[in-house]
C-alpha cells in the first residue's frame, strides 16, 4: 500500500518519485484484467494482422503496374486487369476486417473498464471505515469516475492501434528493404534517435498525467464537499461563498494549466517528426536519382514510386506509435492510481476459520473484556498536531507529550436482554467503544465477546446481521420508503413492514406521505423531519430484528409530542433485545440494567442510576448539569 502524507488517498500532495520496478507491477497487472478476455483479443490481433498485411500489398502493386506499363515493360493486358482488381478487392477486404475489429476492440475495452469499476467498488465496500473517515468522497469519486474513464480510450482505441501500426510499421519496413535496402536505410536513420525522445517525453507525460488526475480529484473533492447540501448550508451561514469561489478558481486553473501542459509536452518534436517525413521523399528522389544517373540498374522508376508510397504509409501510423507511447504512459499514472486503492489493505476481514452465529439460538450477551484500542497513529498524529497548533494559538504550552485518545481497560458485560447505558463527557469514547462490537475498528488488546465468541471470530456478514444500530444522523437512501425499509430485510411482506412502521410509530405519517409508502425520500426526495427520519429508522432495525441493539441517542432537542413518539418506537425496539446505548435520554438512564460512565477512555463509575446518584461522583455532577433541569421536559 503507499500512504502518502500520512493519510489514505493521495490528497494533493503529489509524489512523483516512482518505485523501482512499479512500471512491470502495473503492466503485470493491467494484462491479468484482460486475460479473461484473450479469446477476442487473439481475434482482434489476427484481424489486424490480415489487414495490414493486406495493406502493403497495395504499393508493392504499384511497383507491378508500373513495371509492366512502362517502356522496357511486358504491356501485358491480362496481368493489369489482375492487378487492378486485386487493387479494388482488397481495400473492401480491409474494411470490412476493421469495422469487426473496432467492434470487438470496444466491447473488450468497455468490459475491462466494467471490470476495474467493480474491482474497485467492491473492495472499497470492504474497506474499513477508518478509510473512509480519512479520505474524502470526491477523491474516491474521482477515482472511480474519472480514472477508470481516463484509461478507457487507451483500452478500446490506443492498444488495438498499437498493434496495427506496429504491424503496419514492420509490413512496410520489409516491403521497402526488399525494394532498397540503401533508401531504407536513409529514410530510416533518425528512428532510433525519434525513439529515444519518445521514451523521455512520455516519462514527463507521465508524472504530469499523475499530476492532472490529483488536480481532477481535488476539483472534484472541492465540488463534492461545498455543493452538497451541508457543504452549501455551511458556506451560505458562514458568508463564504466567495472563498469557495476562490478555492475553487484556484484548483480549476492548476488544472487547466495542466492540462495544457500534457497536451504540449513533446508538440515540438511531433512537429520535427512530421517535418522530417515530409522532407524525406525528396531525399529518396534525391538519393535515387544519383543512382540512377551513376548507371545503377536496380533501381527503377517503379521502385521509387512504390518507396514513397510505402513511405507515406509510414507516416502516420509512425506518428501515432510515437504518441502511443506518451499516452500510454499517461494511462499508466491513472492504472497506477486505480490500483493503489485495489492494494489497500481491507484489515477487518473474516478470520479463514470464522464461524456464522445462529440468529435463533443466540443469547444476545455482550462482554468487553480488557479492552483497549486507540485510532491508527495517523489520525491521532493529526489530532495532536491540531491540538499543538491550537496551543501555539492560544499561548499554552505546546504539549511536547503524544497523548492521543485511547481506550484502556473496558470491561463490562451486558447480559441478554439488558439495557446498558454508557454515558460521559463529549469525546469521552462512548462511540467509540460501541464501533468494537460489529467491527467497525478492531479492539488492540482484550476482546469483544458475543455470547462467549470473540466477534474477530466472526464472520464479518453474519456479525452484521445480529447487531442492529440506530445513529444520531439518519441516512435514508434517495429512494422509495419502501425501499429504505425493505434495505433491512429484502423479503419483507408489506404486512410486516407496516408493522414495524405501527411499531415505530410512523405508520400513520408514512400514509399521510403524498404517495404513501411510495414517496421518494432521502438525499433529494421529499423532506421528512429530523424526528420523523428516526422513527424510519427504528422501523427499519425493528425489521431487522437484530439480537444486539447499539443505540445512539440523538441530542437534537425534538418537540415533546415527537419525543414521545420516539420514545414508544425506541421503548418496542429495545424490548427483548441486549442494548447498548449511548444514553442522552433521562428515560434510557433511568430504565437502564447498567449505566457506565466513560472519562477519557475509561470507565470510571458503574452501577444503577439510584447507586450512581448515592456515590456522588462524576455521574451525580453529570445527572445534575445535563438531566435534572431538563426532567419535566423529556417528559420522565
Ligand atoms: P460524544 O458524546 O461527543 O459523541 P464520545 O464519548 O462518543 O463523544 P468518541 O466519539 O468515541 O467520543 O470520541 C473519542 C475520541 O476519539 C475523541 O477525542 C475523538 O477526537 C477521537 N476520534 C473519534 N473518531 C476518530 C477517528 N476516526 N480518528 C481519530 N480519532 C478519532
Amino acid at each position: 500500500m503507499t500512504r502518502r502524507g500520512g493519510h489514505w488517498g493521495g490528497g494533493p500532495e503529489p509524489d512523483l518519485r516512482r518505485r523501482p520496478g512499479s512500471g512491470g507491477r502495473t503492466l503485470r497487472r493491467i494484462i491479468g484484467f484482460f486475460r479473461p478476455y484473450r479469446g477476442r483479443l487473439g481475434i482482434i490481433a489476427v484481424a489486424i494482422l490480415v489487414s495490414v498485411s493486406i495493406g502493403v500489398v497495395n504499393p508493392i502493386l504499384i511497383k507491378f503496374v508500373l513495371d509492366n506499363l512502362l517502356p522496357g515493360g511486358p504491356r501485358d493486358l491480362g496481368l493489369l486487369y489482375l492487378q487492378v482488381s486485386l487493387m479494388v478487392v482488397l481495400p473492401v477486404i480491409t474494411s470490412l476486417i476493421g469495422v469487426g475489429q473496432s467492434y470487438l476492440s470496444n466491447v473488450v475495452g468497455q468490459r475491462v473498464m466494467d471490470d476495474l469499476r467493480l474491482a474497485l467498488y467492491t473492495h472499497l465496500q470492504w474497506m474499513p471505515l477508518r478509510f473512509f473517515t480519512e479520505t474524502r468522497t470526491g477523491e474516491i469519486q474521482s477515482r472511480i469516475g474519472n480514472d477508470v474513464n481516463g484509461v478507457q480510450s487507451v483500452v478500446t482505441d490506443t492498444a488495438a492501434s498499437l498493434l496495427s501500426n506496429f504491424a503496419t510499421v514492420a509490413t512496410t519496413v520489409i516491403a521497402m528493404v526488399i525494394i532498397d535496402w540503401r533508401l531504407t536505410l536513409l529514410s530510416l536513420g533518425m528512428l532510433p534517435l525519434f525513439a529515444y525522445i519518445t521514451y523521455r517525453v512520455g516519462k514527463v507525460r507521465r508524472q504530469v498525467s499523475t499530476l492532472t488526475q490529483q488536480s481532477l480529484a481535488e476539483v472534484s473533492a472541492i465540488t463534492e464537499e461545498s455543493l452538497s447540501v451541508s457543504g452549501i448550508l455551511l458556506s451560505k451561514t458562514f458568508g463564504q461563498q466567495q472563498a469557495s469561489v476562490e478555492r475553487f478558481r484556484k484548483e480549476s486553473r492548476r488544472l487547466g494549466d495542466l492540462q495544457i501542459r500534457q497536451q504540449m509536452i513533446g508538440r515540438w518534436f511531433f512537429a520535427l517528426i512530421g517535418t522530417f517525413f515530409s522532407i524525406s521523399p525528396a531525399l529518396v528522389y534525391l538519393l535515387a536519382g544519383v543512382l540512377i544517373i551513376g548507371g545503377d540498374t536496380n533501381v527503377s522508376i517503379g521502385s521509387i514510386v512504390a518507396f514513397t508510397t510505402l513511405q507515406s504509409r509510414l507516416f502516420f501510423p509512425m506518428g501515432q506509435m510515437l504518441n502511443v507511447q506518451v499516452e500510454i504512459q499517461g494511462a499508466l499514472a491513472l492504472f497506477d492510481r486505480i490500483f493503489e486503492y485495489l492494494e489497500l489493505p481491507q484489515e477487518i476481514t473474516d478470520a479463514p476459520d470464522a464461524i456464522d452465529l445462529d440468529p435463533a439460538r443466540l443469547r444476545g450477551e455482550v462482554s468487553f473484556d480488557d479492552v483497549s484500542f486507540h485510532y491508527p497513529v495517523a489520525a491521532a498524529q493529526l489530532a495532536v498536531a491540531g491540538e499543538a497548533a491550537e496551543a501555539e494559538a492560544t499561548g499554552r504550552a505546546v504539549p511536547t507529550t503524544v497523548r492521543p485518545f485511547a481506550l484502556a481497560d473496558l470491561s463490562f458485560e451486558a447480559l441478554p436482554g439488558q439495557l446498558v447505558a454508557l454515558v460521559g463527557p463529549s469525546g469521552a469514547g462512548k462511540t467509540t467503544s460501541t464501533y468494537l462490537i460489529p467491527r467497525l475498528y478492531d479492539v488492540d488488546a482484550g476482546s469483544v465477546e458475543i455470547d462467549g465468541i470473540d466477534v474477530r471470530r466472526v464472520r464479518l456478514e453474519s456479525l452484521g446481521r445480529v447487531i442492529g444500530i440506530v445513529t444520531q444522523e439518519t441516512y435514508l437512501f434517495h429512494n422509495t420508503v419502501l425501499e429504505n425499509l425493505r434495505y433491512a430485510r429484502p423479503d419483507a411482506t408489506m404486512q410486516q413492514i407496516e408493522e414495524a412502521s405501527r411499531a415505530a410509530a410512523i405508520h400513520e405519517r408514512i400514509l399521510e406521505l403524498p404517495d404513501g409508502y411510495d414517496t421518494v425520500v432521502g438525499e433529494r426526495g421529499y423532506k421528512l423531519s429530523g424526528g420523523e427520519k428516526q422513527r424510519v429508522a427504528i422501523a427499519r432495525v425493528l425489521l431487522k430484528d437484530p439480537r444486539i441493539l447499539i443505540l445512539d441517542e440523538a441530542t437534537s432537542a425534538l418537540d415533546t409530542v415527537s419525543e414521545r413518539l420516539i420514545q414508544q418506537a425506541l421503548a418496542r425496539l429495545m424490548e427483548g433485545r441486549t442494548t447498548i446505548a449511548i444514553a442522552h435520554r433521562l428515560s434510557t438512564i433511568l430504565r437502564a440494567d447498567l449505566i457506565l460512565v466513560f472519562e477519557r477512555g475509561r470507565i470510571v463509575e458503574r452501577g444503577t442510576h439510584a447507586e450512581l446518584l448515592r456515590h456522588e461522583g462524576l455521574y451525580a455532577r453529570l445527572y445534575q448539569e445535563q438531566f435534572a433541569a431538563g426532567r419535566e421536559a423529556v417528559g420522565a
